[in-house]
């Protein structure tokens, strides 16, 4: 069993934040290709939800073929698909089918790419922790390995 514990409701606690819609009040999408280079293939766009050092959290919107470049997360990274449908593939792996609902959990140091398929967008969620290394873009070779 769970201890309960007695609140004191004069306290003060921090506030939520409310984000509507996937977007956080006030911030623009961001343009993935131009604004930080790390994509090939088509336009992204990221909407932030939450920006903090040790975790963010990002809406990102990838068109028909457009994909990450090689990367990976100091601290592992939580993807949730949302709409649309894409791949996924850790280096030394072929690229596996990801959809609506799916949920991948990409180990700290693993090295991969994400991206969404090439007759559909993609929509996921990705929650990241820590620091990002940046490698070079997925080939059309690399991408054609999905089937
Ligand atoms: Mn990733």
């Amino acid at each position: 069993m769970a201890q309960i514990k007695s609140r004191d409701t004069t306290e003060k606690p921090p506030l939520g934040a409310f984000v509507a819609n996937g977007r956080t009040a006030g911030s623009d999408s961001i343009d993935g290709p131009k604004k930080l280079g790390t994509f090939a293939g088509g336009q992204v766009w990221l909407d932030p939800v939450l920006m903090r050092s040790d975790i963010t959290m990002v809406h990102v919107n990838f068109q028909p073929c457009a994909r990450t470049n090689w990367h990976k997360h100091e601290g592992g990274q939580l993807l949730k698909v949302t709409a649309g449908s894409g791949w996924y593939c850790d280096q030394g792996d072929k690229p596996r089918k990801i959809g609506v609902g799916d949920i991948v959990w990409c180990p700290p140091g693993g090295i991969h790419w994400h991206g969404a398929d090439d007759g559909s967008f993609m929509v996921h969620e990705a929650t990241s922790f820590g620091g990002l290394d940046w490698y070079e873009p997925v080939s059309e070779e690399d991408y054609a390995a999905k089937k």
